[in-house]
């Protein structure tokens, strides 16, 4: 069958929450039982997202065949619970090496290699292929940035290419709608104005996702009728809910999956959506807490915090506490108030659990570790994610087995006891620089010992968990660290000799995994490691 491409784009804004509209409207036509595939579209030139700091772009998705790319895809996959793979986010840096590389081999015979049309082809064409691999019969398109942007401008038009060149292509522009503090109103003229911009680029939206506080009324979808030409049936509200996940409920309360669909050309269909709905009620019916410190370091841009660093961890807290019908509190405690005073650890006395996430670089690490201890001595259930896992291994050395200045090799190139090492075969790539793409990436299996914490929360002997990591347990110190009492329950089945997993048996919950759990972490199938975190809370 020949696709349909919904493109997706936004104006007013950015950061009005593009991602969760795009994620909702696939999952409302995957609930009417459509092959669904979304793709993400981000404008800049890195390559991929894995060389950007998280605050400075958020956290880093790690797909399961190892692309580390934006965390949009991470909300297509945990409201799809699709595996989607890196191909899904173009950037401008992949297309501009495509057609470079096109080019120096002689591929455009002697044309003049330009903007258009040479650059929106091979946007065609990458999108093309992802429906020609993926069979999906709707693409769903997201365009990141806002309209009028220098940045994006080529996705745009190729969109509008593919339109004239005979592709199935729908327009779904997502706009803000400020409410005026000052006036109580809200207000459509930003909306109206970012259309224009859109119709600049030969593009009318078919739907205007209208992004407010509030749901639209009709005295401002009359407004927006009037002046950006779409009718009012297809205005549709997409006001701030709480949790994300009821998106897809509101929209199909105003029917826009059909409504998409006539304005296709297709027949109407019913939405399954009954173990959405029923997860949606059981948070909604939730009232007690559960209180979850999280220890890190990537919060502060300027005067500003940004939680965005760690969206995946928190989204798979919330997966787990629902599951386990707790409202999740988040704690986000900076690693580096420990290290200011230790006094402050007090702090850590009114949490119920505590997670030390992953990170790079030694910022932080002795905050982390003196947390770490904190939960080890107090008996307080505690999850160590990748970097976490690393440092309860050091601050076990330290404290337990006597091995004094303990450290990891990325904190401490000359430590005594160098507990945590780099993976042999990143030694080569670090003396090179070579950055990009090269840690330890994506899904790969876990063997997990029978008898253990591990073993009893995922009830099986092996998983998949996705990876992002240079450095592991250092082989040499396993056994020390094994007759004090630390018990490595998962290891890597390929990679001869890499701890995955590791865990204290005479605590009440105290797991750390190399891995990244977070990211196979659904609504509706929260991870286990997080899921026995809340448990262990509880009981
Ligand atoms: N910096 C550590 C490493 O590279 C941990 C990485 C992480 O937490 N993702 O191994």
């Amino acid at each position: 069958m020949q696709p349909f491409y919904i493109f997706v784009s936004g104006g007013v804004s950015s950061g009005i929450g593009k991602g969760i509209t795009t994620a909702s409207i696939a999952k409302i036509l995957q609930a009417k039982g459509f092959r669904v595939i979304p793709v993400k579209i981000d404008p800049y030139l890195n390559f991929d997202a894995g060389t950007m700091r998280p605050t400075e772009h958020g956290e880093v998705w790690v797909t399961e065949d190892g692309g580390e790319i934006d965390q949009d895809l991470g909300h297509y996959e945990r409201f799809l619970d699709l595996i989607i793979p890196k191909e899904n986010n173009i950037t401008t840096g992949q297309i501009y090496w495509n057609v470079l590389g096109r080019e120096r081999k002689g591929g455009y015979l002697g044309q003049t290699v330009e903007a258009i049309p040479h650059v929106i082809d091979e946007v065609y064409r990458r999108l093309r292929n992802i429906a020609d691999n993926t069979q999906a019969e709707f693409v769903i398109v997201e365009i990141g940035g806002t309209v009028g942007e220098y940045q994006n401008e080529i996705y745009f038009r190729a969109a509008r290419m593919m339109k004239t060149k005979g592709e199935r292509v729908l327009f779904v522009h997502t706009v803000y709608l400020p409410i005026l503090k000052h006036l109580g109103e809200m207000k459509t003229k930003p909306a109206q104005q970012s259309v224009e911009v859109l119709g600049k680029l030969g593009i009318q939206p078919d739907f205007l996702m209208c992004r407010g506080e509030k749901p639209i009324d009709e005295v401002r979808k009359r407004k927006l009728e009037t002046f950006c030409y779409v009718p009012k049936e297809r205005i549709i509200s997409d006001h701030d809910i709480e949790p994300i996940y009821e998106l897809p409920l509101i929209l199909e309360e105003q029917d826009l999956g059909n409504k998409i669909l006539k304005q296709l050309g297709l027949q109407p269909r019913e939405s399954k959506l009954d173990e959405w709905k029923s997860l949606i009620q059981k948070i909604k019916n939730s009232k007690e807490k559960v209180r979850i410190g999280i220890v890190g370091k990537y919060f502060d841009i300027g005067s500003f915090y940004l939680t965005d660093s760690y969206v995946t961890v928190l989204e798979a807290i919330k997966h787990a506490a629902w599951n386990n019908s707790r409202i999740p509190e988040i704690i986000w405690i900076d690693s580096k108030e420990f290290e200011k005073d230790e006094k402050n650890l007090q702090k850590l006395k009114s949490v119920d659990a505590l997670i030390v996430p992953g990170g790079f670089g030694e910022g932080g690490v002795e905050g982390k570790i003196l947390a770490i201890k904190y939960a080890r001595e107090n008996n307080i259930p505690f999850l160590g994610l990748c970097y976490g896992l690393q440092l309860a291994v050091v601050e076990f050395a330290r404290n337990v087995c006597g091995m004094k200045g303990a450290n990891s090799t990325e904190v401490d190139l000359m430590t005594k006891y160098p507990v945590v090492d780099l993976l042999p075969w990143q030694k080569k790539i670090l003396e090179e620089s070579n950055y990009g793409a090269t840690m330890r990436l994506g899904g790969q299996l876990i063997e997990i010992k029978k008898e253990t914490l591990a073993h009893k929360i995922y009830g099986k002997d092996s998983v998949i968990e996705r990876f992002r990591h240079r450095y592991e347990i250092n082989p040499e110190y396993v056994k020390t660290l094994e007759e004090n009492g630390f018990v490595f329950s998962g290891k890597s089945a390929k990679d001869e000799g890499i701890m995955q997993i590791g865990e204290l048996p005479k605590h009440n919950y105290f797991i750390g995994t190399q891995a990244h759990p977070e990211f196979t972490s659904r609504p509706l199938r929260p991870n286990p490691m997080f899921d026995g975190l809340i448990k262990a809370t509880i009981k």
